[in-house]
Formats: C-alpha cells, structure tokens, sequence
C-alpha cells in the first residue's frame, strides 16, 4: 500500500529533493527593485558580481569535481552595452548579484568557459549559482515574450531592475506571469505506479502525466482532470508533494501522488500514445532490460517517481 503520508526517501534528505528549488542561500531583496539609488550603488560596489544570460543559456565553467559554476566577473568588466540589468539578489556574504540579458554571450572569456542552459546546468550548479540561473531565465523568457502592452498593445519598458514591464501609453504594470502546471505520480490500491509515454519521446521513455491548469479550475481538479483525459483513469485522493521552478519558458510544476480509484487505462493517443501500471518490481526488471528507459534529468518527474519507488533510479544507460 502507498504510505499516506508522502515523505522522501531517506536517500534524499542529505541533497534538495528536486532540483530548481534549493534558494542557496540567495535572498531575493526584492524591497530594492524599485530603488534606483540603491540599484546603482549595489551594482557598482567591487564584490558585485554579475553574468550574462541570453537565449536561456549562460556560461558555465566545470568545477573538476563533476560539478559546475557560473561564470561571474565584477560589475566594472560588465558588457553593458545593449543589455538589460536584472537584481537578482544578495548571498549570504552580502554580495548582490545582477545578470545582464543581451542578445548573445559575451565570447569566450576563457577556454574553460562555455555555454550551457538550464536543463544541463542545473543539475551541475551549486544551489546558489542554480538558483540564480534559474531566476535570470525566468526573466528573460518573460521579457522575450512580453514586450507589448497585454492593454493596449503599445511597447512597454523594462522597470523594477527586470522584475516589471510598464507601458508609457496607458500606464499599465505588467508583472512576471508563471504558468502553474500540475505533475502527478498515479498510483493504484495496489501499490502500482501509473507511467505514460508521450507520443514524441523517445523510444522506451516513460514518466508522469502532466497538464496545464486550465482557467478557473483549481490544480487539485487539474490532476483529477489530466488523469482522466491522457489515461482514462478516476482519482480519488490527491496529495501535494513539492513544486519546481519550471521556466521553459514559463511554467511552474506543482508536484503530486494522485490516488487512482480505477485501473482501466485508455490513452487519449494524442498526447499520450501508451501508458501502462508498474509494479516497483516491473519497473526494476523494465530497467535491467532496457525494455523502459529510466527519466533523467532536472525534471520534478524523476523525483515524484522514486518517491514511490523508494530507492534512487539507474542513471541514464
Ligand atoms: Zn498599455
């Protein structure tokens, strides 16, 4: 039987259950965006750093020990040219950070230096550097999609050191938008897990089910709802598990175990084209064989299902 109440595996409690999530001990300061004296002498004090992010992608340095770090340099060596500032925040040390988004990456600062986006980087990042990546790319995917007033459609203008975009027309303040999205691992009275394929996975790929919440349905009907819509099967009991920071370009996951009260599967064949109930057993010998190919990756997904499969999945093979 599914443990009722939901709490990670021992393996992971020495490491941030799901990766995006960790602040790294970033605080946001978000008091200050609107100080432009403040901003200017935050951005020009010698321990501020700042890095470029453009297209999603940041440089990256590797670490040597398997890991990754971002690529900072201090506000006076900054490519201010063309770019737009965002604050992102103060570490622990009482550094403030800002990135700088511009139409490209400055070139190679250095030969250990290269490109990376988040879906590669996050998971090689510390937390902090993790957190500030992920923060900067949210707000560049928002600005990139959201030049124009939603009102009345005239330019609008960066503000709030990125955190707002307001129209010199009609003075509308438009805010960073975030798309709550729900992910949920489906099990059965048996203890079965629930894992779907999407139609332009690769061969072998399974995972959770997932959709958008629609307007005005609340993200516990949304489960019911994407369970029934992409397998064919009722939920009963819903539970939340964690979110994830999820800009590609703009959603926020929101983590759930959804209790199935039927087991007959019918996939809608257009978003999923198989989904198919394991037993954590199945599952192992899936793997072992090659038959289901493990989730990799920074996704929530891989999280919600070793929860129930209560022991780290294989790597990639
Ligand atoms: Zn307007």
């Amino acid at each position: 039987m599914v443990a009722a109440v939901i709490t990670w595996p021992d393996h992971t409690t020495d490491r941030p259950p799901v990766t995006l999530t960790a602040t790294g001990g970033i605080d946001r300061a978000s008091h200050h965006r609107l100080d432009e004296a403040w901003l200017g002498a935050a951005w020009s004090h010698p321990t501020t750093r700042c890095f470029v992010v453009s297209g999603g992608q940041v440089l990256i340095e590797d670490t040597g020990d398997g890991g990754a770090e971002l690529v900072t340099m201090p506000s006076f060596d900054a490519p201010l040219t063309e770019a737009h500032r965002y604050f992102l925040g103060i570490d622990e040390d009482g550094v403030r950070y800002f990135a700088l988004q511009k139409d490209a990456l400055p070139g190679r600062m250095d030969d250990a230096a290269r490109p990376a986006g988040l879906r590669e980087a996050g998971t090689l990042l510390s937390e902090r550097d993790a957190q500030l990546m992920v923060h900067a790319v949210a707000l560049e995917n928002w600005q990139r999609m959201h030049r124009f007033c939603s009102r009345c459609g005239e330019r609008t203008v960066i503000a709030a050191a990125g955190h707002i975009r307001r129209c010199p027309a009609c003075g509308g303040e438009h805010y960073p938008r975030t798309d709550p999205a729900v992910i949920m691992l489906v099990t059965d009275p048996e203890g079965r897990a629930l894992l779907g394929r999407q139609v332009h996975w690769p061969k072998g790929r399974f995972s959770t089910l997932a959709g958008f919440v629609e307007p005005g349905e609340s993200i516990e009907q949304a489960v019911v709802r994407e369970a029934g819509e992409e397998a064919g099967v009722t939920i009963g009991r819903v539970e939340y598990v964690a979110s994830q920071p999820w800009p590609f370009p703009s959603s926020l996951m929101l983590g759930f175990v959804a209790h199935a009260t039927s087991t007959e599967i019918r996939v809608d064949g257009e978003e999923i084209e198989e989904a198919r109930w394991f037993s954590r057993e199945e599952l192992r010998a899936a793997f072992a064989s090659g038959e289901v190919l493990p989730p990799s990756g920074i996704s929530i997904a891989a999280r919600l299902i070793e929860l129930w499969y209560g022991q780290p999945l294989p790597g990639p093979l």
